[in-house]
C-alpha cells in the first residue's frame, strides 16, 4: 500500500472500535491501533507507542486509580499543605509532603482524563538540566532552556533488568523520567530551578542550595546528618535497655529492649534511604485509604 492510500485507509481502535483516520490514531508495539481520544485515558507521561494493547489496557485501569487518588487525597488538601512551584505559566512541581507525593504540572496533562501522582519513594534521583540554545542573533541567549529532570526508579527500561520484588514494589510501573521545564531563553544555568529543588532537597534531607539554608546547617547539620545522630543514639538506647533486659531477666525490660531495637533499625533504615522507608509508609496508607483497600 502506498503512503496516500495508507494516509486515507481508516483502521479500528483496539480500545474503543471505532474506524480512525491515521491523523487520529497511534500504532502500538504490537500494530494495533489508539485512537485520540483514548489517549487520553493514558499519562501524559508515556508514549504509548512502546506497548502493547494488554499492556495499554492495564495502564488506563492503573490511570483510573491514579484519579481518584488524586480527587480524595490531593485535591483536598488545603494549599498551605502543598508547595507549588509554577514556570513560564504552565509548567511546574506541587508537593504535598503530608501524602508523600506530588503533581507534574505540564499542558499535556491538562489535556487527559485523568490525573496522577506521584510518590516520593519513587524519585531514584534528581538535578538540573540546561539546553545550549543552538540558534543564533538576537534576543537570543545562553540556554533554549532549563529545567529539573527528575529521574524515577521504573518497573521498566533498562535499569529493571533483575529487579527483586521489593525493588519493583518501590519502582514507578511506566514512568522512568520526568522533566520539568522552568525557564526558556536564559544565560542562566539553573534559572527559576531553585524552589522545587531547595524542595526536593528538603524531602530527601540533602544539603540546602541556599545561602541561608547552608548557614542554618553549617550549625546545625543537615537534616540528613541530624537523622544520623539519631539513629545512633537510637541503637545505644536499644543496646542499654537489651543490656538492662539481661540482668534483670525482667520480661517488660526484655519488651522495651524489643521495642527500642525495632525503632533503632527503622531510624538506621530511614537515614540509610534518605527517608524513602518513611514515605514508602505514608503512601502506602493513603493509597489504601483512597482505593477502599
Ligand atoms: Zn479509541
Amino acid at each position: 500500500m502506498g503512503f496516500l492510500s495508507n494516509m486515507f485507509s481508516k483502521q479500528t481502535c483496539a480500545f474503543c472500535g471505532n474506524e480512525v483516520g491515521a491523523l487520529s490514531r497511534k500504532k502500538l508495539h504490537d500494530g494495533n491501533y489508539i485512537c485520540k481520544e483514548c489517549e487520553k485515558n493514558c499519562s501524559a507521561f508515556i508514549d504509548p507507542s512502546r506497548f502493547d494493547t494488554e499492556f495499554i489496557k492495564q495502564h488506563m485501569e492503573y490511570m483510573k486509580k491514579q484519579d481518584i487518588l488524586y480527587k480524595k487525597e490531593f485535591e483536598t488538601l488545603d494549599k498551605k499543605q502543598r508547595a507549588r512551584f509554577v514556570h513560564e505559566g504552565y509548567y511546574g512541581l506541587e508537593f504535598a509532603d503530608e501524602i508523600a507525593m506530588f503533581e507534574v504540572i505540564d499542558p499535556k496533562a491538562n489535556k487527559k482524563n485523568y490525573k496522577e501522582l506521584f510518590r516520593y519513594d519513587q524519585i531514584k534521583d534528581y538535578e538540573v538540566y540546561a539546553k545550549p540554545n543552538n540558534t543564533t542573533g538576537e534576543g537570543q541567549k545562553k540556554y533554549s532552556e532549563v529545567g529539573i529532570t527528575i529521574k524515577m526508579s521504573c518497573q521498566i527500561g533498562i535499569d529493571a533488568v533483575g529487579n527483586s520484588e521489593v525493588e519493583n514494589k518501590l519502582s514507578h510501573p511506566y514512568v522512568e523520567e520526568l522533566n520539568i521545564l522552568c525557564a526558556r531563553n536564559t544565560d542562566i544555568s539553573n534559572d527559576n530551578t531553585s524552589g522545587a529543588i531547595g524542595h526536593l532537597n528538603q524531602i530527601f534531607g540533602r544539603p540546602s542550595n541556599t545561602v541561608f539554608g547552608a548557614m542554618k546547617e553549617s550549625f546545625t547539620g543537615t537534616a540528613h546528618e541530624r537523622q544520623g545522630y539519631k539513629a545512633g543514639a537510637d541503637a545505644l538506647k536499644a543496646l542499654g535497655s537489651l543490656a538492662k533486659s539481661k540482668i534483670t531477666e525482667n520480661e517488660e525490660d526484655a519488651e522495651e529492649a524489643k521495642a527500642k531495637m525495632q525503632e533503632a533499625v527503622e531510624s538506621g533504615f530511614a537515614y540509610m534511604s534518605e527517608n524513602r522507608s518513611k514515605y514508602t509508609k505514608v503512601a502506602d496508607s493513603v493509597e489504601a485509604r483512597a482505593w477502599g483497600e
